[in-house]
Formats: C-alpha cells, structure tokens, sequence
C-alpha cells in the first residue's frame, strides 16, 4: 500500500508539473499573442423562439496560434482570468465587438444586440465600468446595443456588490444577463433585487434533452423563475428540433445553439443574417 501511494504521488507531480508548464506556456503566449493579433472574435446568432426574430449575437473570442492552431477558449480565457491578463484581453474583445458593431450599424445589417462576455476579474475591477463607458464613446457604439453576460459565480460571491456594479451598467442602458444560470445556486431573494434582463440557461442542462428528466426539470423550473420575475429566458446550445419544441412548449422566450447558427465570423454572419428569409 505504500509503494502504491508513493507511486500515485510520483504520477501526480509529474502531472502538476505538466499542467504547470503548460500553464506558463499559455501565459507567455498570450502576451505575444495580444501584441501579434492573434484573436479574432465570432459572433453566435441569438433568436426569439416565437419567430426566429433576431435578439442578438454574443462574442466569443477565438485564438489562432501560428503553431498550435485553433486553441478554444476553455483553454485559455482561465489562465487569462487568474494571470490578469483578462483585463487586456477582455478590453480587445469589448472594442473589436464594439467596432464591429458601428459597422455593421452603418451597413445596416441587423444584428440585435452584441452580447460580449464578462469575467469576475473584470467586473472586480473599480475602474471597469469607466472603461466600457470610454469605449462606447471612443468607437461611437450605442450602449442600448450592448449587452453583458455575467457569471452566476461572480454574482453570487458578493451579492450586495454585485448589484452596485451592474446597476452602474443597467443605468446607462446596457443589457444585463447572467450567464450559466443554474450551476451557481442563485437564491431568489438576490435575483429579485439584481437589475437584470436576462437569464441565460446552461447548455449543461439543455444537452441531454429529452433523455434527462432532471435536466428537463431544472430548465422547466429556471423558464417559469424567469417568467414570474418577468425576465427573458434563452437556452443556449440548442442542437435539435426536440429541444427547440421543449422549449417553446415551456415558454422559453429566446434561443441559441448549433440547430440555428454557430459562432460565425463577422462577415460570414452579415451573410447569414442577409440571406435567411426572416
Ligand atoms: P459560454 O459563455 O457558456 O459560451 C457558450 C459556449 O457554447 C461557446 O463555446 C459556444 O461556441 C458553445 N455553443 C454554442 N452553441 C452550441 C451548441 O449548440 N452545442 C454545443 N455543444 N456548444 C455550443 P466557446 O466559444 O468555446 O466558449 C467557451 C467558454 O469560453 C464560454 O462559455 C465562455 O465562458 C468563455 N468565453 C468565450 N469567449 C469569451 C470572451 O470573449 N470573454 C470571456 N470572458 N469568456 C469567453
Ligand atoms: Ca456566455
Ligand atoms: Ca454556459
Ligand atoms: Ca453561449
């Protein structure tokens, strides 16, 4: 039993090890990567699921790395968070959204809202709130065109900041929805109080419809929240007819996912937007 156990101990600094080089590694790299461009930032459709009318599209960065390719964002944006350099990267992805927005406002391509996600780090930060508004007034964007999403974990580490900080967005007219909802144990007392728009439904709860009774019932219960607070509703990573009729049975109000769009690149969105019969 004890070589067993020294043994494991072996194998796991050997994977600590891995993990922290890997880590280091990422952390470098970002640095380069945010000085050579390396981001670029694609936009997924959001639709009302009564008429397919568009409610918005959300940001979500990607990173093409000269060598290693295409590296998703599970893989990066955590060490972003804990190395801080999320605020960088979190300010690039904001401006880039927000100048794609102006375009897009110019070419008349209807594009809803862009919904760009926040980290904790970010909203921690006292002076975040200046930097979006200096943002929208540098590139000219609408902040009734603007929305975030916020993490249920964020909100629920420090309910009573969490409200003064989104109200200081709620107030200049920016759209506020919280993200992952129901992984994060909201209590409604909070809920009630937070100047919020939106819940978002975690696709962890959508997937496995309509096999997982469970996961059908925490969506059900988080639609019907929702309606009693008078929030909107979207499910994200929708895939199939099923869970779409699920859906809109229940009274979910918007939709997201693979069964309408993927996250498109800013051109291959206007086309899309462009050529669909809506
Ligand atoms: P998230 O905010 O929950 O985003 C949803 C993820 O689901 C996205 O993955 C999206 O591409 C994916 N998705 C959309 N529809 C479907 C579907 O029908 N099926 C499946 N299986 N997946 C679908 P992505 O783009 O890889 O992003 C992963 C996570 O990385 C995001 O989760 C978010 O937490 C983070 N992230 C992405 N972009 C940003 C960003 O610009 N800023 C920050 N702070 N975080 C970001
Ligand atoms: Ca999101
Ligand atoms: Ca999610
Ligand atoms: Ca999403």
């Amino acid at each position: 039993a004890k070589e067993a156990g020294r043994n494991t101990y072996k194998f796991y600094t050997a994977e600590m090890t891995q993990q922290a080089l890997e880590h280091s590694f990422v952390q470098s790299a970002l640095r380069d990567a945010l000085e050579q461009s390396q981001f670029f930032v694609t936009y997924q459709p959001q639709l009302r699921i009564k008429d397919y009318s568009m409610v918005g599209v959300e940001a979500l960065v990607r990173w093409q790395h000269p060598e290693r390719g295409l590296i998703p964002p599970d893989s990066f944006i955590p060490i972003a968070e804990n190395s801080g350099l999320i605020r960088e990267l979190g300010a690039w992805i904001l401006r880039t959204a927000c100048e794609q927005g102006v375009q897009w406002l110019n070419e008349q391509v209807n594009f809803g809202r862009i919904y760009v996600n926040v980290s904790a780090t970010q909203l921690h930060d006292e002076s975040f709130t200046e930097a979006v508004i200096m943002c929208l007034k540098e590139t000219g964007f609408p902040a009734e065109k603007l929305g975030l999403e916020v993490t249920e974990s964020f909100i629920m580490k420090d309910p009573q900041h969490a409200i003064n900080v989104l109200s200081s967005f709620k107030e200049i007219g920016i759209e506020l929805a919280i993200d992952d909802f129901g992984t994060g144990y909201s209590s409604l007392s909070y809920l009630k109080q937070l100047p919020i728009d939106k819940l978002k439904i975690d696709q962890s709860f959508i997937r496995d419809i309509p096999d997982d009774p469970n996961d059908m019932a925490i969506a059900e219960a988080v639609i019907a929240m929702g309606k009693a607070l008078n929030l909107e509703v979207i499910a994200e990573g929708v895939e199939s007819q099923i869970q779409a009729d699920f859906l809109l049975d229940k009274e979910c109000t918007e939709v997201q996912g693979y069964l309408y769009a993927h996250p498109l690149t800013a051109d291959a969105f206007s086309e899309w937007e462009k050529q669909r019969d809506i």
